[in-house]
């Protein structure tokens, strides 16, 4: 077969893998324009849809942006904040400004101070190497704060192209769609086409002046719990709705469960509350922590779940992560889980994840 070039974004055209970059449907290719499904969609429905792709092609997508002159939108998911940055970026975007924004805020229970959340996510950002322009907090599900980030992109990208970064799972298409419908109402202002100069699998929006709005792909993150557990479990960890607080009465020497895919031990610091802040759908299971040992062996798989039943000896080991608590209402964070908070300072604490799942702690943001 000769190498088929989708008209569009002019990526390589394949059609074995659906999710993966460049798919056509194989009834596709006997047109004479051939479209990838990406850009098909866009075209005909005005929607984005997520593919990924390795990490080499988009560190080149990411080469490319540094060489010119851009706003750089890069979306986390802020129930996964660490779990779903994207590293390098800031190696890579040169001297373009970044807007960060934070999706999936109807997640999070009500009381969170959303003040403190986006002065979590400057310094955490400023830890991990970026300074952004700004932070803003929305959710593409729901509307919120969309208008508010539209205003901002617009103001921010001082007339010149605009590209959205973000690894898969943070809700980038659905955020991009919102958009779409914010500036373009439900005109079909929506064309694609190549890009020329810059790496291909970019999808381009074009804005009314002239500069464009760039879809890149989604890079796969392989840090993400998601990507341990099957896609039906994973449900359980994209929650749909806001998360209710689970509290806890623990005494030294309790150990909490939640699933099979992480464990909380409390050590010491005598009798006390902590808050879960977890997806309901999933089981907190609570036992001493001299039989934790023996429930995880046991029971991982049923009583312990997910993982399942077949899935556990696939699944990576849990890590020991030992904490002493020494800042007061502080939040221990697994990251693509959720949190848990303790309420007071010197508590020791040892929390189990999966290897590749960072546990961190923040001050609470509640
Ligand atoms: P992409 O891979 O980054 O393009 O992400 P998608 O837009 O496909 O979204 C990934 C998952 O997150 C889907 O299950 C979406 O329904 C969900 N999602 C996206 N935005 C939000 C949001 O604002 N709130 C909630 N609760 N879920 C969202």
């Amino acid at each position: 077969m000769n190498e088929l070039i989708c008209i569009g974004c002019g990526v390589k055209i394949q059609t074995d893998e659906p999710k993966k970059i460049g798919y056509a449907p194989p009834s596709s290719l006997n047109k004479e324009e051939i479209v990838c499904q990406r850009c098909f969609r866009l075209k005909n429905y005005n929607e984005i849809q997520d593919v990924s792709l390795t990490d080499d092609d988009f560190i080149k997508i990411l080469h490319g942006i540094g060489d010119t002159k851009a706003l750089i939108v890069k979306i986390v998911d802020i129930f996964d904040f660490n779990g779903s940055w994207l590293t390098g970026l800031n190696r890579f975007v040169g001297n373009n400004p970044i807007l960060l924004v934070g999706n999936k805020v109807d997640i999070l229970p009500k009381s969170v101070n959303k003040e403190r959340l986006s002065n979590w996510m400057k310094r955490e950002a400023k830890e991990l190497g970026l300074k952004p322009v700004d932070v803003m907090l929305v959710s593409s599900a729901r509307g919120t704060g969309i208008k508010e980030v539209t205003e901002a992109i617009d103001h921010l990208r001082n007339g010149q192209d605009v590209y959205v970064v973000g690894c898969t799972n943070v809700g980038k298409s659905t955020f991009i769609n919102r958009i779409l419908k914010e500036v373009s109402g439900e005109e079909d202002v929506i064309t694609t086409s190549h890009y020329p100069g810059t790496t291909l699998d970019l999808i381009e929006i074009p804005l009314d002046d002239g500069s464009s709005l760039f879809d890149t792909p989604g890079i796969i993150n392989h840090h993400q719990m998601a990507h341990y557990i099957e896609k039906k479990d994973l449900k359980l960890l994209s929650p749909k709705k806001e998360i209710k607080p689970r509290v806890f009465q623990l005494n030294e020497k309790q150990t909490l469960f939640f699933g099979g895919l992480a464990r909380f031990d409390y050590v010491s610091g005598g009798r006390t509350s902590f808050v879960c802040y977890i997806p309901a759908e999933l089981d907190i299971h609570r036992t001493k922590l001299e039989n934790a040992d023996e429930l995880y062996k046991k029971h991982a798989g049923d009583l312990l779940q997910p993982p399942r039943r077949d899935q556990v000896d696939d699944f990576p080991e849990l890590v020991r992560h030992e904490f002493m608590i020494k800042d007061g209402k502080t939040d221990i964070v697994f990251s693509g889980l959720g949190w848990v908070t303790a309420n007071d300072a010197n508590k020791k604490i040892v929390a189990y994840a999966p290897r590749g799942v960072n546990i961190t702690l923040r001050r609470s943001l509640i």
